[in-house]
């Protein structure tokens, strides 16, 4: 649909909005989700009875509400989703990141004597493609070789441009006939099992060096780690995690003597290196055995050096938000039936798209269920993770603004102020819905103060 009709149609919907009777409520909502690009429209009531009397002491239904509906952030981690609900789940990750390297939300200051690493696990490779090369603040030329060889496709395998930071060609091949788009997707479909077995391999080798059994050393020692996905240029999936020893109640108590950082370091250099995932030889190729790249990177977090405890946790907190639609592709499932060369991503990113449908087509392979993760390139683990005694919870981080909100809500008067366990709450919830017409989004954005000609442009694209 051309700007200029839908702009027509927004205009109009948004002046129906501001007509309506109801708009102030409307707007209050808006307000309430805070720039939330995709409310949730959510139908129901909520009742409030003193179990002692049985009087009713406050009820509210959404039939009083503009649309008979509460709309309500949607809460999304994505960024390329919602900025808005991203933006908060960025923040409180941070929060969360930070507790478990100094301390705080429940968490004690003496857990910045504990061993500690942030390790960087990549993926091997699959090919040569452009790069950017950085160092000491030069860039260097992406490939340049003296006496390159030509592929058996005639390409030459050099590229002498010093690449800027934003450029297209980043990430893609240098011949996409020679790349081995199979091994870059089953690398990405098994990355959530060689991370699995890696934490296992850390941990047997930890409780080997202590002398001990793996059930005895968790009688003293428990290995607490939060991970992240990042996607790389090319595609490929790797993992950045704190990785922290603690006592055997967590970041609470005091790890044993023999556990140092040196230990650690080993441990995690030893279990990258030895941990494989096989994948069964199908259609005419033999079986694959993946492992981690070479490149394993273990760096100890301190408060003032170069890695220091905002910078990591920022780093996690960013990646977090993001997901494969950063390096190229699209943010919703592909199916087989689509007609690839419509699609707008990168020629990587399709190829990588087509090899994920076609090898998931394949019996032997229909655990890996690489159709239903194509546009994720292969990958369908978490993004972020945290094992049980990290730190404290994105939960009970929600818990804490949600209760902070009630209170806030109690002390302006718009809530009456009941005793917890003599009240029986009746709630009954249904989603109907989610997101704006062309009209409300208009208004919504003005509400937000996001610039009016952003916004129709994604008009332009939702309207399809
Ligand atoms: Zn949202
Ligand atoms: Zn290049
Ligand atoms: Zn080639």
């Amino acid at each position: 649909m051309p700007a200029s009709l839908t702009n027509t149609h927004a205009i109009r919907g948004a002046i129906a909005r501001l007509d309506d009777p109801n708009y102030s409520r409307w707007e209050a909502q808006i307000r309430r989700a805070g720039g939330c690009r995709q409310p949730i429209h959510l139908r129901g009531r909520v009742e409030h009875w003193d179990q002692a009397t049985g009087e009713l002491l406050h009820r509210y239904n959404t039939r009083t509400e503009p649309d008979g509906v509460l709309r309500v952030p949607c809460k999304t981690r994505r960024a390329s989703r919602c900025p808005s609900c991203a933006e908060t789940y960025r923040a409180d990750t941070y929060h969360l990141i930070r507790a478990g390297l100094v301390g705080g939300k429940g968490v004690p200051e003496s857990v910045t004597a504990h061993p500690c690493l942030f390790v960087t696990l990549t993926a091997p490779s699959f090919g040569l493609v452009h790069t950017r090369r950085e160092k000491n603040g030069k860039i260097h030329p992406c490939h340049a070789r003296r006496d390159a060889q030509k592929c058996p496709h005639g390409r030459v395998l050099s590229c002498t441009v010093r690449h800027g930071a934003d450029e297209e060609c980043l990430g893609e091949s240098l011949c996409p006939d020679c790349y081995d788009y199979t091994g870059s997707v089953l690398f990405n479909a098994a990355a959530p099992l060689l991370w699995k077995r890696f934490a296992e391999a850390l941990r047997r080798h930890l409780a080997k060096s202590g002398g001990l059994t793996l059930a005895e050393m968790r009688a003293q020692l428990v290995v607490s780690f939060a991970k992240v996905a990042e996607y790389q240029r090319r595609g490929v999936v790797h993992f950045h995690a704190v990785i922290r020893l603690d006592g055997p109640d967590g970041p609470t108590s005091t790890p044993p003597a023999w556990a140092t950082l040196a230990l650690l370091a080993q441990a995690v250099q030893h279990a990258a290196s030895v941990v494989t995932a096989t994948v069964p030889a199908v259609d005419g190729e033999p079986a694959r055995v993946l492992r981690w790249g070479h490149q394993v990177d273990a760096r100890p977090i301190t408060l003032d050096g170069e890695l220091t405890e905002q910078a990591v946790a920022g780093y996690i907190a960013k990646y977090a938000t993001k997901a494969a639609e950063c390096i190229g592709t699209i943010d919703r499932r592909v199916f087989p039936t689509e007609d690839l060369a419509a699609l707008p991503v990168r020629d990587h990113a399709r190829q990588l798209i087509a090899e994920c449908l076609r090898l998931g087509a394949l019996d032997d392979l229909a655990d890996l269920r690489l159709i239903q993760w194509a546009h994720m390139l292969g990958f369908r683990g978490h993004f972020s993770t945290r094992s049980r005694h990290y730190s404290t919870t994105l939960g009970s981080i929600r818990a804490d603004r949600a209760e902070h909100a009630i209170g806030e809500e109690i002390s302006t008067g718009r809530l009456p102020l009941f005793e917890e366990d003599t009240v029986l709450v009746v709630a009954e919830w249904h989603y109907v819905g989610r997101g704006f017409t062309p009209g409300d989004a208009l208004l919504a954005a003005s509400l937000a103060g996001t610039a009016l000609p952003l916004l129709s442009a994604e008009f332009g694209s939702d309207a399809r």
